[in-house]
């Protein structure tokens, strides 16, 4: 064990210190999950499904503390911090509702009868990133829990506090110990020992694609499932017959939310030539208008980025020939702060609009009819998410239809709801989470023939 010290990004002082799990402390965790899992996983469903319920009343009792959490940690703003313990809450509420509702199948036979089951994986690994702490981790527990399975955790080493006080509500509302454990430590040492131990059977992985590429390779040599949730490059496709003082309006929170670190950013957009002088108009007001400053003020839309690292990483992709239309506000003084930035590329293979910033930068370029909006949109790796603003009921089916990517919007910019499938397309990952079939990731279909001949 190391200690680490967690960093406020708004004032830059130390607010915590915790304790970095080493390669033993990791076994161990394991190991007691292991242990644990065939209590959990026999327990009856009702049973199961009550402590979920427990779990989310344990949370909601919490939320504030938790919120406050995540803005002194993250610098998320007071009102995202709230709405993110409120959703580990619903997703824990709707994962409830699944341990009854795992149905498997009878399948008609001759000579027997022939059902299906679906049997929990046994110990379930999840890495967090820093973006989303508190959403990102439960939408793997919640569900994985729920299927029968145990769960150790490791959240990323900037943003352990809020996963670390889900550990003990989790206790204090009666879940039997070890199925669900906090283990806070370094991804290249904890998070892959989750990829090579072998009891651990499946990894869910959110985080950058480099990363995610090596964690699958890791978990091929067990053949151990997983589930990938990576990055994005989404397009916000406006057409000329769409409401552009809405689509203008929006379009900001639609990328800047969260300080543009949200893997489902529109971060590009795309917008058809007749109207782009016009909607780079009505954007500009709409972009100074952004409040970024104090994440705890309820007034405040966008706090800083995570970490001095990360807002150098963000300033790179601005080069001295960067043409930038116009840029937001940001506060004076300590915190890592970045305006919003609007950019005008410079062609297709400007890495502003090919890679992921994962900071408050839009890419903003015209495109000339419906063929060429969906043909640049699918100039991308990734394919997460993406928006599309238009009056014409048809031409908003062709394109959501064209586009690829798993999670899209119609004249608005929502990407995630907890009882509605969300991953990625392409290089943005592999599998879903959320939604009805959540549970479902986390079990293993076991198909059972039983002869009924004499
Ligand atoms: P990252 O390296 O992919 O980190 C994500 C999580 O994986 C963290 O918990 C990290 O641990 C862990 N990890 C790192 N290396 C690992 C390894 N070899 N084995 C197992 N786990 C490992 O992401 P980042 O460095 O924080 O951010 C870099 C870029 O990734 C961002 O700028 C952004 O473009 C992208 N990103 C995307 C998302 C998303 O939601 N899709 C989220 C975060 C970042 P520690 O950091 O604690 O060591
Ligand atoms: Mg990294």
């Amino acid at each position: 064990m190391t200690t680490s010290q967690v960093i406020n990004p708004a004032t830059e002082k130390v607010v915590a210190t915790f304790e970095s799990a080493d390669v033993a402390a990791t076994d161990a965790a394991i190991e007691r999950a292991h242990r644990a899992a065939p209590g959990w996983r026999d327990m009856a469903p009702g049973d199961r499904a009550r402590l979920l319920r427990r779990f989310a009343e344990a949370v909601d009792a919490d939320l504030e503390n938790l919120a406050r959490l995540e803005v002194a940690n993250a610098g998320h703003t007071i009102g995202n911090a709230r709405w993110e313990a409120g959703n580990v809450r619903d997703v824990l509420h709707y994962s409830a509702g699944l341990p009854e509702r795992l149905l498997g199948s009878q399948i008609p036979v001759a000579g027997g009868i022939d059902i299906t089951f679906h049997e929990p994986l046994g110990v379930v690994g999840i890495i967090v990133p820093w973006n989303f702490p508190m959403p990102i981790a439960a939408w793997g527990f919640g569900p994985a829990l729920a299927a029968g399975n145990t769960v150790v955790l490791k959240p990323a080493e900037l943003t352990p506090l809020t996963a670390l006080r889900l550990g003990e509500l989790a206790l204090a509302a009666g879940l039997p110990e070890h199925v669900f454990q906090v283990v806070s430590g370094r991804g290249s040492v904890v998070g892959q020992r989750f990829v090579t131990h072998p009891a651990v059977r499946k990894v869910v992985f959110t985080g950058s694609t480099e990363v995610g590429k090596q964690i699958m390779a890791g978990c091929a040599e067990q053949v151990k499932r997983v589930t990938l949730e990576l990055g994005g490059k989404s397009a916000n496709i406006v057409f000329a017959d769409a409401d552009l003082d809405k689509a203008a309006a929006t379009a900001p929170y639609a990328v800047f939310d969260n300080a543009g670190q949200d893997c489902c950013a529109r971060s590009r957009i795309l917008v058809q030539r007749s109207v782009f002088d016009r909607f780079l108009e009505l954007l500009e007001p709409a972009v100074r208008g952004v409040r970024v400053g104090d994440p705890a003020d309820e007034a405040t839309e966008m706090g800083p980025l995570i970490s001095a690292a990360h807002r150098e990483r963000v300033a790179g992709f601005l080069e001295p020939s960067t043409k930038v239309a116009f840029t937001g506000t940001r506060p004076e003084g300590p915190g890592f702060w970045f305006p919003p930035t609007v950019v005008l590329p410079a062609g297709p293979t400007d890495r502003v609009l090919t890679e992921e910033v994962f900071g408050p930068v839009v890419a903003v370029l015209p495109f000339t009819d419906e063929a060429d909006a969906i043909r640049i949109a699918n100039d991308s790796e990734y394919g997460l998410s993406g928006s599309i603003w238009t009056s014409d009921v048809g031409r908003a089916l062709r394109v959501t239809r064209a586009v690829e990517a798993g999670n899209l919007s119609v004249n608005s910019h929502s990407s995630v709801r907890y009882w509605t499938p969300f991953g990625g397309f392409k290089q943005s990952g592999l599998g879903r989470e959320l939604g009805p079939d959540a549970a479902r990731a986390f079990t293993e279909t076991k198909n059972v023939f039983i002869a009924t001949d004499q």
